[in-house]
Parts: structure tokens; C-alpha cells; sequence
């Protein structure tokens, strides 16, 4: 099958390799109809995350059809379309029971690297490093699905792939976002990065009762989506400061509630973004943590901080000072896409949320080198890339 491979930072290449096997009987294999990039695969392409080898499998949101079934799975027959979350999770250990499906103990077969890093052993990530499982990616013709049986969600067939495409990963993570916010009537909720994941935490804020949405980006495009589809106000960070604008839109408080929907790769301005490039190229900071600083500095008293965009390693002067004399909550992590898939699907099936707006390019896999490359340099407006093998 063709497969996008990872080569060397900013190189990926479509190459042929062998189709995936039933390697467990809980296994099904899935012919992929569409898969995406998304904004945390930027962070593999640009070189960002250990543990990624030359010809790795990358992708991580994707549906499809099932074409093969382990003799474990009573659920799934072959023909059934589906869309599968981007963690992997085994559903008996104590965390799937409890919701907290990227947190799972037993998917991640290389847990050994991480529990030396992290502490503990997290659930795994289709193509998403050797740190996090090794398991091959969804940009692909086919992919293997372990854990099936808990893992895939049942679509109907008559509604187009790009309506149901992102419950695999990037709805669930903005929903997630908003819903680590505890949203009070009335609040209100900042969202940093008008990305694809932004653009759903703003649309779930409102959902669960925030009075004002605040999207801060520099791409006018993003800006512009998060105002039409979003209803949110926003901020342009390179024509005005964010943490002033912020105290002017909150009557000098400052929002309930941050968001971060940017993660490793922030860009900020000035003295410190050199500061924070030149270390994370030098290896002496693995993150570049803009958008933490300015959440922490910018949330008012007793607010909270909810981190969606992906970290990584190791970050350097935070303002720890600022946030523990505020009394802020943090609240963070890889989202439960089992926990919340099916929400999202019923959202879109009585049209109370159409995700199709936010794709801005369709692609054949074999274009995905060229995907990447506009994607990451945000060239011809891109927001958001579908790929069809
Ligand atoms: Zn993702
Ligand atoms: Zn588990």
C-alpha cells in the first residue's frame, strides 16, 4: 500500500510498504476513505518529537471502512463505516473504565522510554513516535486498529467524510478544552491559536455557556473563520498586545478561562521568542512555552488554564511566580476521544454542528508532501488538510 513516511525534518515522502496485518484478535483493518493533517503532525514534520524514525508511518485522524475483522470483535462486520479516535485505549484497564482513555495502561508497548521520561506509561498515539506506542500511522491506504472492539465508532453511510471526519481528534480536543474550563453563565473564555482544535474549543465554550469567546491568532483567514463560524471576538497578537487587549475586553480582569491551542511551536514576539528559538534549537529547551507565560500572566485571579496543544519535553521561564499568587488551576492532556465521540457524532447528525468548514484543501495522498510543506508555511490560506488514498 502507499503509506506517508517520515524521512528528516520538514521531509515526508509517500512510499510504498507492506499492508497491515490482524496481529491480536481484538484487531480490525481499515481502508482509509479520508485522514488529515493535523496541527500537532507539524510538530513530527518539523523534527519536534523524539523518538521518530525514518520511515515511520505518520497520521492520526482518519475513517474509514472495515475491509478485516480479528476473530475478538463481535461489533464490527466487514463494509461498517467508521471513524476512530486518535488514542489508542484497551477499555478494561482502571483509567479506559474511568473516561480517561489517553491515559490507558496497557496500549502503549513501549511504555518503557516513557515511564523513564514521564513517570508513568500513557496510552499510545497512532503514528505519533516510538515513545508513544510505535503503532503505524493513518495517512495510509490501510491501517491496523488494535482494541477495536472499543475503539472505532459506527457512522451512517450518507453523510460525506468531512462531516465526520474530525470526531476522531480534533473536535474532541477543543470540546475537551472547553469542557477542563468548567464554564460558568457568563464567563469568559480566551482561546490562543485559531487552528482547526481552536476553532472547535471556541464553538464547545459557547455550548457550555461561556458569555465571550476570544480568539487570538496573526493569520488573518484564521481570525476570519473564528469570527464567521466561531462568533468569537478576536485578537490580531501582531497588531496589538494580547495581554492589554485582554484586560480591555474583560472590563480589566482578565478572562475565567485560557485555552491553549498552539502547544511546542508558539511563536511570540520580540526578545523572547529569540530567546525561546534559539534554545529550542540549540536542544537546551525542547518547547518554546509563549502561549503559557501569556495565559498565566493574562487569566484573572482564581482562573483557569486549560492546555490542549501538545508538549512534549522540558520549558523554561514560566512565570510560576504569577500563577501560584493568582491561585490558578491548571488542567491539561491528550484528549478521551472515546469519551466524547459519541456526543459529537449525535451533535452532528441532528445538525447542530457542521466541522466542514474548517477544511480549506483536499488532497490525494500522494500529494502530501506538498500538503505538509503549505500547511506548515499556512501558504494559500491553509487552515486544514484532508488527504484521500
Ligand atoms: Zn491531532
Ligand atoms: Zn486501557
Amino acid at each position: 500500500m502507499k503509506a506517508v513516511c517520515w524521512q528528516s525534518a520538514n521531509e515526508v515522502r509517500v512510499e510504498t510498504v507492506p499492508d497491515p496485518k490482524i496481529l491480536n484478535p481484538r484487531d480490525a483493518i481499515i481502508k482509509i476513505t479520508s485522514t488529515a493533517i493535523c496541527g500537532s503532525d507539524l510538530h513530527i514534520y518539523g523534527g519536534y518529537i523524539p523518538t521518530v524514525q525514518k520511515g515511520d508511518i505518520i497520521g492520526h485522524e482518519f475513517m474509514g471502512e472495515v475491509v478485516e475483522v480479528g476473530r475478538g470483535i463481535d461489533n464490527l462486520k466487514l463494509g461498517d463505516r467508521v471513524v476512530v479516535p486518535s488514542t489508542i485505549g484497551c477499555g478494561h484497564c482502571n483509567y479506559c473504565q474511568r473516561d480517561m482513555w489517553s491515559l490507558c495502561d496497557n496500549s502503549n508497548p513501549k511504555g518503557w522510554m516513557q515511564e523513564k521520561l514521564y513517570g508513568n506509561i500513557t496510552s499510545a498515539i497512532y503514528g505519533y513516535s516510538h515513545l508513544l506506542g510505535g503503532y503505524a500511522g493513518a495517512q495510509a491506504e490501510y491501517i491496523r486498529v488494535p482494541f477495536a472492539d472499543v475503539g472505532v465508532v459506527k457512522v451512517p453511510l450518507d453523510i460525506p467524510d468531512e462531516k465526520l471526519l474530525f470526531i476522531s481528534d480534533a473536535i474532541p480536543t477543543g470540546y475537551m478544552g472547553a469542557e477542563l474550563c468548567d464554564i460558568q453563565p457568563g464567563d469568559t473564555v480566551a482561546v490562543w491559536g485559531c487552528g482547526v482544535v481552536g476553532q472547535f474549543a471556541m464553538i464547545s465554550a459557547y455550548m457550555m455557556g461561556a458569555e465571550k469567546v476570544i480568539g487570538i491568532d496573526r493569520f488573518p483567514e484564521r481570525l476570519a473563520m473564528a469570527k464567521k463560524y466561531a462568533k468569537a471576538e478576536v485578537i490580531n497578537y501582531e497588531e496589538v498586545n494580547t495581554g492589554e487587549a485582554l484586560k480591555e475586553m474583560t472590563g480589566g480582569r482578565g478572562p475565567d478561562a485560557c485555552i491553549d491551542a498552539v502547544g511546542l511551536e508558539a511563536h511570540g514576539v520580540g526578545l523572547e521568542d529569540f530567546y525561546d528559538q534559539t534554545k529550542q534549537k540549540l536542544r537546551l529547551e525542547t518547547d518554546r512555552p509563549h502561549v503559557l507565560r501569556e495565559m498565566m500572566v493574562a487569566c484573572r485571579k482564581g482562573g483557569t488554564l486549560s492546555i490542549m496543544g501538545v508538549y512534549g519535553g522540558f520549558v523554561d521561564k514560566i512565570p510560576l511566580g504569577a500563577a501560584f499568587n493568582k491561585g490558578l488551576t491548571f488542567r491539561m492532556g491528550q484528549m478521551h476521544g472515546q469519551k466524547y465521540m459519541h456526543l459529537l457524532l449525535q451533535l452532528i447528525l441532528e445538525e447542530k454542528l457542521d466541522p466542514s468548514f474548517v477544511v480549506t484543501h483536499e488532497l490525494p495522498l500522494e500529494e502530501a508532501p506538498h500538503g505538509y510543506h503549505i500547511f506548515q508555511q499556512k501558504k494559500d490560506n491553509c487552515v486544514k488538510v484532508v488527504l484521500k488514498p
